[in-house]
């Protein structure tokens, strides 16, 4: 077989197997071995590395989709300075993932714009990235779906797919107060992941006032008690994070007003 034809099935072989960056790079990688005279493992195992990292790349892309997170943020980008009542030991442990293996739920529990969503989603993008299936949602617009659901005969379907994800993010419980539909349905999704997948929530009620968020306060404490028997719990106080630049601002005018006051 002369070397053109053999270049030819080469490619057509791993279009065929559906190896298309490898496909892409052929020439070049050929070219790279001949002119640094690679044996033909090295050629092939440097070939195989580009498609394996595409492959990677497209999962990764895949994850970050589903996920459907509502900002970039970063674990990185936490200033824990500015939130002395958070654990940064705690935080940097759970950003080690190590406790989805023993399905441990996390909660973040605190008044308005102290970073619990910003944590919530830090804890996400930990687990998008270490290759995790994950999924964020509201507690609104999981009741939401659950209520079209419902009303659609897709209940046992929606439920699974709650069950589905390593790591549920679900964010803003308390916001609204729920209706007692809307209150069984995260009951089912917490009570299905339990002991199985761990769960992020977030909250802006102490774990004493569950009670008002449901209609029925034996709901919140079955919730709750399935929630906490494995967890680790943030109580965040301090204030917030969005009022900073407002405070900063105020305090400069102050200053600038009366310059003895601080
Ligand atoms: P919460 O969910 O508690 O209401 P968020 O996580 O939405 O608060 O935070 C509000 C805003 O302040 C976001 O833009 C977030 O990125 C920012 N933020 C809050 N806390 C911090 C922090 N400690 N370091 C950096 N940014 C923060
Ligand atoms: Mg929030």
């Amino acid at each position: 077989m002369s070397e053109n034809s053999t270049y030819q099935k080469l490619r057509s072989h791993l279009a065929y197997l559906r190896l298309t960056a490898a496909a892409e790079a052929l020439p070049r990688a050929l070219e790279h071995a001949t002119k640094n005279k690679l044996g033909p493992s090295a050629f092939l195992e440097q070939l195989l590395d580009i498609e394996v990292a595409a492959t990677e790349q497209r999962r990764k892309r895949s994850l970050e989709r589903f996920a459907s997170l509502p900002a970039p943020w970063h674990l990185d980008d936490f200033d824990f300075d500015a939130q002395p009542s958070i654990d940064r030991k705690l935080v940097n442990e759970l950003a080690t993932l190590r406790f989805l293996e023993d399905a441990t739920n996390v909660l973040f529990i605190g008044p308005p714009g102290v970073g619990k969503t910003m944590l919530a989603i830090g804890l996400a993008r930990a687990s998008i990235n270490a290759g995790y299936r994950t999924y964020y949602t509201t507690a609104a617009d999981l009741a939401a779906r659950c209520h079209r659901a419902a009303l659609e005969g897709r209940w046992a379907t929606t439920m699974r797919f709650y069950a589905g994800p390593r790591l549920l993010i679900i964010d803003e419980v308390g916001y609204l107060p729920l209706a007692s539909e809307a209150a069984a349905a995260l009951f089912q999704v917490v009570t299905q992941r339990y002991l199985k997948s761990s769960t992020v929530l977030t909250t802006n009620l102490g774990i004493a006032s569950w009670g008002q968020i449901f209609d029925d306060p034996t709901v919140a404490v079955a919730m709750l008690d399935r929630l906490l028997h494995r967890s680790v719990v943030f109580n965040i106080d301090g204030e917030s994070y969005r009022m900073r630049p407002h405070r900063a601002r105020a305090d400069n005018l102050r200053k600038a007003v009366n310059p003895k006051h601080t």
